[in-house]
């Protein structure tokens, strides 16, 4: 043992130091074999208790092939130090497998961190914010990623795939807005499913290739966007299942429409004054008529007065809105249909372009209508994904992310690790 070890004059007194750590670590399957300490903390020798090596794959019992160079482990901090565990591991090889890292007890072969300290660094991130986890375990942020990759796959108790009937697509931004993970949501437990980086159409094959025929022809309805690659993925897999459009996919596309008839009148407008204008209004032509303030009011009063096209654009979008939310599907269908020809008259080419567009999809906004099934059902969880997002700056890749995601946001279940001694043997 290097660093300050620690001299038992004793067997006996060996074997009760030995017994007295090895309930200490509180490992399944592993026995101590020296102990001392180094700059870094307390460093314990171990070893698994089975002597024949066993492959890492397959779980048998193999021949040895060699044997790896000293490697180190931290496990749960004693007494506010850090404690290392340090093993020379074997490689064995295996009939099945071929040369494989041995087995561990006490850590996954591709891990730096006992399954233990994982575990504590999975509850934390559950609950805390970045610094506290960070802080209280000593460990940058980035590994907090690829951690909980490995704690998300130890405790998926269930193929979260099962059972599905109702859910929606959806896309997270990350990195500022420059690249996007597709996540999909079962709308009936209101838990994330499944989420890949892209967001294009094969993104949303590879989710329907993973759920197979079998499970794919029991989906009753999907929540997507408008999207054309969507919409085919979504045929071409499950054409039995209801295509509902997300209403907040709708309402932006209206939304987007005004925005661009308001720029279309800015670098139309004659007179600086009245570009400075045209520009204060972005806010207020987004809100609903609901939610105007006096203050807002005001300023559409003036624009009705002196735009009236960008006037017009408001009342087609906030008339669209309240068509969504009309609650008939018989009336909105009628109320649709009045529309979209009123914005293919409306002499504004967004609203114009965006009319053929919502008569294509007619069919899936109504189904919207009749079952006010949207992404935003499951609002929280809409919230939670974002915050989450925020929280996954510092992550090297997405599948940090989506280990978050799936952390925080799948039914995963995860208790703070304490050990009662004797409780492992
Ligand atoms: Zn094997």
């Amino acid at each position: 043992m290097t660093g300050e070890g620690w001299k038992v004059s004793t067997k006996t007194g060996q074997a009760y130091l030995h017994k007295l750590l090895r309930i200490l670590l509180g490992l399944e399957d592993t026995r101590v074999v020296d102990a001392g300490f180094d700059a870094a903390g307390l460093v314990i020798d171990v070893a698994p208790t089975w002597r024949r090596p066993r492959c890492s794959e397959c779980d048998q019992k193999c021949p040895g092939y060699d044997r790896d160079a000293d490697r180190r482990w931290r496990h749960l901090d004693v007494a506010g130090m850090e404690f290392h565990l340090r093993y020379n591991t074997r490689r064995v090889k295996c009939p099945k497998c071929g040369v494989k890292v041995e087995k561990l007890p006490w850590a996954e072969t591709s891990s730096w961190f006992t399954r233990s300290f994982e575990d504590q660094v999975g509850y934390l991130a559950q609950r805390c914010d970045k610094t506290t986890v960070s802080a209280m375990m000593r460990i940058a942020w980035s590994t907090v990623g690829s951690i909980i990759q490995r704690v998300v796959a130890r405790h998926r108790d269930h193929d979260l795939l099962d059972g599905l009937t109702v859910i929606g697509v959806d896309e997270l931004s990350y990195r500022r807005h420059h690249e996007y993970v597709t996540v999909v949501v079962d709308h009936t437990r209101g838990c994330v499913v499944w989420a890949k980086e892209g967001k294009n159409a094969d993104t949303l094959k590879a989710f329907f290739a993973e759920l197979g025929p079998e499970r794919g022809a029991k989906l009753e309805a999907v929540t997507i966007d408008m999207s054309a690659a969507y919409i085919k993925a979504v045929t071409d897999a499950s054409p039995q299942a209801q295509i509902i459009f997300d209403r907040f996919h709708v309402q932006r596309l209206a939304q987007d429409a005004v925005d661009e008839v308001r720029r279309d009148e800015a670098r139309a407008a004659t007179s600086e004054e009245e570009r400075k204008q045209l520009k204060g209004t972005r806010w207020p032509l987004l809100k609903s008529f609901w939610n105007l303030s006096l203050f807002d009011s005001l300023r559409l009063s003036q624009l009705q007065r002196e735009n009236k096209r960008l006037y017009r654009a408001y009342l087609l979008k906030d008339s669209l809105v309240r068509i969504l939310d009309c609650g008939s599907e018989w009336l909105a269908r009628i109320k649709l249909d009045q529309w979209i020809r009123w914005a293919r008259r409306s002499r504004l080419e967004p609203f114009k372009r965006i009319a053929g567009t919502i008569r294509d999809c007619t069919e899936g906004i109504l189904a919207y209508v009749r079952s006010g099934l949207s992404n935003g059902r499951t609002e929280g969880l809409n919230g939670k994904a974002r915050t989450i997002t925020r929280r996954s700056y510092g992550f090297h890749s997405s599948s940090g992310l989506i280990a978050l995601l799936m952390l925080c946001c799948s039914g995963i279940h995860l208790d703070p690790v304490q050990l009662q001694p004797g409780s492992t043997h």
